[in-house]
């Protein structure tokens, strides 16, 4: 925490700004900035030595202008009410900004999960799912959880398996939650989606040319350099798009300790190692920095906080050196931090776009339980004919003969991981030129947070109208 508001004031302040830049009915705007509905839960559960742990677990509903509301569950020692409903918040204005259609959720256990067996930890996520499925906090058609911040595709799967049982025949219950094991209804691309939408937020902005000059850069990723904070789930697959396009990841900070090579780190060996000994440190070529936050603070092009939030506060600011921050963590800077950050010309591009990859491709995932289709399924084959067949009228044309190998590359049809990717790619680009579309018509008056919000608010607005609640 900053230590001087809280982070569901600090989205407030950032929604605050952008409402300013809109012409929109005062009520209708506080509608759409408070908190629906939140419900807290206490539950007993069985430790592995016989004695009984009460739980505390909060989920929160935002915004229900669309349904179901979706967002992650964490499983953090310091979650509450707050952050849950500040990171509800944050999931609304997400989901309008890159056109997923749902309302924003959030959920949160206090607990810290490296105590609790693998046993103890099914216990948990079941019961907190049967409290969920008790207040009607969990379904396909009004709200679905995901992974989040301690938790991944096993807790997931625990969820469906528990919503499943509780409504034997419900033919859409796995749509009840994604992020799931592919086996169990998941989609190919789930688990790497928000890294690979943090790695294609980030090239959108660093492709356009007057954007870089200004920051003294050239445009591309090839050859920049990257710090990342986190070596999770997001962090992980973020360094991995980065280091696989040719940029320099010098630096990963984790909770035990930071790691430093200035030629770059190379990251599946560093995953390798992490798998190895459990931990990034003493990766042999690298140096170690000591604390975490202190590798926040490096020279660098680009600055990725992937683990927490609230780590750029007013305090450390000043000292951060990198020219682009791209938020793959929600709220990782407080908005104190944000007003200096922008003063000292640093392009921050924000979370409520940034991390959206996540629920992009968990909407895809819906979809496709929903349809009980694989995508591609049906046209696969019939697109791999229909290109067999433009290639074959080529060689007509041309009396040239492709090779064997070169037909197989040219007609190959796509599969649900091709396109999974593609969504995701397209979702992410369309929503960063809408953002900064909006930020060139507010004509200075608006960095690319506050343009990202007055999209999400324009959106919103315009679903109350489509109600008949806010004419
Ligand atoms: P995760 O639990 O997989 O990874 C978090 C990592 O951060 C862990 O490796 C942990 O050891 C590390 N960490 C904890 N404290 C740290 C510290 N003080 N310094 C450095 N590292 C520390 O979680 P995740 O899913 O990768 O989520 C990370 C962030 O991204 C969270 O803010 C989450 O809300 C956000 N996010 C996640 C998703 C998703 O799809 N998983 C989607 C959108 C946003």
């Amino acid at each position: 925490m900053s230590g001087t508001i809280s982070f569901s004031k600090q989205v407030n302040r950032f929604f605050d700004n952008a409402a300013a830049l809109t012409d929109h009915d005062p009520s209708l705007l506080a509608q759409i900035r408070e908190c629906n509905f939140v419900c807290r839960f206490s539950f007993p559960v069985e430790r592995d030595n016989g004695s009984i742990e009460v739980i505390s677990a909060w989920r929160a509903e935002h915004s229900n202008h669309k349904l179901p509301t979706k967002g992650g569950i964490r499983f953090s020692p310091d979650v509450n009410e707050d952050e849950v409903c500040a990171l509800a918040a944050l999931m609304t204005h997400k989901c309008a900004i890159v056109n997923v259609p749902f309302g924003g959720a959030k959920g949160g256990v206090r607990i810290d999960r490296r105590n609790y067996s693998d046993r103890e930890l099914e216990r948990i996520t079941r019961r907190f799912t049967f409290e969920l499925y008790r207040k009607n906090f969990i379904g396909p058609g009004c709200d679905v959880p995901a992974p989040d911040f301690g938790t991944g595709a096993k807790e997931m799967s625990w969820i469906a398996d528990t919503y499943q049982s509780l409504n034997n025949g419900e033919l859409n219950a796995l749509a009840c939650v994604t992020g799931k094991p592919v086996e169990l209804g998941g989609i190919r691309g789930r688990t790497e989606a928000t890294g690979l939408g943090v790695f294609y937020g980030v090239r959108e902005a660093c492709g356009i040319a007057e954007d870089m000059t200004k920051l003294g850069l050239s445009t591309g990723i090839e050859g920049k350099t990257v710090v990342i904070q986190g070596f999770g789930n997001v962090g992980f697959h973020t360094a991995k798009f980065f280091h696989e396009h040719g940029a320099k990841v010098i630096a990963i900070a984790e909770y035990d300790g930071s790691i430093f090579n200035p030629n770059g780190l190379n990251i599946p060996a560093l995953d390798l190692h992490r798998q190895e000994t459990g931990s990034i440190t003493n990766y042999p070529g690298s140096k170690m920095m000591g604390k975490s936050e202190s590798a926040l603070e490096l020279a660098c092009d680009i600055l990725i906080p992937a683990a927490l939030e609230n780590v750029i506060t007013k305090e450390n600011a000043p000292r951060i050196k990198a020219k682009i921050i791209g938020e793959a963590a929600n709220g990782p800077t407080t908005a104190e931090a944000d007003e200096i950050l922008n003063k000292m010309g640093v392009l921050i591009i924000p979370d409520a776009f940034l991390n959206a990859g996540g629920v992009t491709v968990s909407y895809f995932e819906w979809l496709k339980d929903l349809s009980h289709v694989r995508f591609g399924r049906l046209e696969k084959r019939f697109e791999e004919y229909s290109f067999r067949r433009l290639l074959t009228a080529v060689e007509g044309v041309t009396e040239k003969r492709f090779t064997e190998e070169m037909l197989k590359v040219l007609s190959q049809g796509a599969d649900e991981h091709d396109l999974v990717r593609s969504g995701l790619e397209e979702t992410m680009s369309t929503a960063y030129v809408e953002i900064r579309e909006t930020k060139c018509k507010l004509d200075g008056k608006a960095d690319l947070r506050t343009s990202a919000f007055v999209n999400s608010i324009n959106k919103i607005a315009l679903c109350y109208g489509d109600m008949g609640i806010f004419p």
